[in-house]
């Protein structure tokens, strides 16, 4: 199984449930051989040394190594976790069971991470909007582009995006928003969030309320932080034409039914945002095997996954003539039902 592993002060089971679930739905979406997985630790990281966050994550692997293990759980970063709790993880775990790189993925690169898994998330979700936009007879150029959250998702879909000609016009964090109708200079914006924690203050661009991201007048809107923001009471109010899922679940189903009448197009989460478990795969892959891929590999690896993916989950809801959250849920639970049945588990039941 794989998926995230979370810091932060809404972390509960129920909700970790909800986001394993939906893992099982991305990796098979993405037709990556593994289940679906999440966990966390309610905690604010912002309130805690690097020290005490470095024990309270070998205190976790001390309770939880017999329930993770490379051919068990490999948790990823998620919010709030990043490369140096990856590799934290990867060391407390090897001190148990010897040399265990394949254990959790997200790991610095210069420690058995792989070229392009800080990007991936971000990058995919981009390749993925490149191909809609083709179908619609667009491209990325020119077209403006709001982001709410600038951590690693959001911070690497604006910098793709920006290569592909995009202009990204607002950026809201935890912390305040920003917005400049010419375009941010990512870059400058990315060193100033590494510097200061956050958008707000940023000095190439004006300042905003940061909720104000999400109705910002912009042709594509990505929630890229936390789930549930899109609800029946802004839905009415936002201007993109269409939502890039980067974060996971950022739609609330009321919210999702008005973007439906309003001719809103919502690309999901589990299709948006499946390049990170991609590269994941990749990182465990290479891991396994000894062996590295260099950047270009990774890159033409996850554009292929990320653009087949995108297709298969088209050709669905063209064919069933549904929405593409719906159609990427008919693929992957399909995918899920094929597998159990190949192996004759739930025969049975499911021909009840
Ligand atoms: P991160 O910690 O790197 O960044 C989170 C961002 O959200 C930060 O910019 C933070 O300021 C912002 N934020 C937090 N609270 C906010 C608030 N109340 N209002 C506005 N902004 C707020 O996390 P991340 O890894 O970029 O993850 C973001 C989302 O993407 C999560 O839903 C996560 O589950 C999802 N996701 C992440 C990955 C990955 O590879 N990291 C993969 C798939 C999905």
């Amino acid at each position: 199984m794989k998926g995230g592993l979370r810091y932060h002060r809404a972390v509960e089971e129920d909700h970790a449930a909800a986001l394993a679930a939906l893992m099982t739905w991305k990796t098979a979406v993405v037709n990556v051989p593994f289940g679906g997985a999440k966990g966390g630790i309610n905690c604010d990281p912002s309130k805690l040394s690097t020290k005490e966050l470095s024990d309270i994550t070998r205190a976790f692997v001390g309770e939880l190594k017999e329930m993770i293990g490379p051919n068990i759980d490999i948790p990823a970063p998620d919010v709030n976790t990043n490369e140096d709790v990856m590799a934290w993880i990867m060391d407390e775990y090897s001190k148990f069971y010897g040399h265990s790189p394949a254990v959790v993925t997200g790991k610095p690169v210069n420690l058995f991470g792989s070229e392009g898994r800080s990007e991936a998330t971000g990058r995919g979700a981009i390749i993925v909007l490149e191909e809609w936009l083709k179908d619609e007879g667009k491209t990325l150029k020119d077209l403006r582009v709001a982001i709410q959250g600038f951590g690693n998702v959001g911070s690497y879909a604006a910098r793709t995006a920006v290569e592909g000609g995009a202009k990204v016009v607002a950026v809201g964090d935890h912390g305040g928003g920003v917005n400049r109708a010419e375009g941010l200079d990512v870059e400058a914006l990315a060193a100033w969030v590494r510097e200061h924690g956050s958008v707000a203050g940023y000095p190439g661009a004006d300042a905003m309320p940061s909720e104000e991201v999400l109705t910002w007048d912009a042709d594509v809107l990505i929630p890229a932080a936390l789930d549930g923001v899109l609800t029946k009471e802004n839905a009415h109010a936002i201007r993109a034409t269409v939502i890039l899922e980067g974060a996971n679940g950022p739609t609330h189903f009321d919210a999702a039914e008005i973007f439906e009448e309003r001719g809103i197009t919502v690309i999901p989460d589990i299709l948006a945002n499946a390049g990170g478990v991609t590269v994941s795969y990749f990182e465990w892959t290479q891991n396994i095997q000894q062996y590295r891929w260099d950047l270009e590999h990774v890159r033409q690896e996850l554009a292929k996954t990320m653009r087949r993916s995108y297709q298969d989950v088209r050709r669905i809801a063209n064919e069933k003539k549904v929405d593409l959250r719906t159609a990427a849920f008919v693929l992957a639970i399909d995918r899920v039902a094929t597998a159990a049945l190949s192996r004759n588990v739930v025969k049975q039941s499911l021909s009840e």
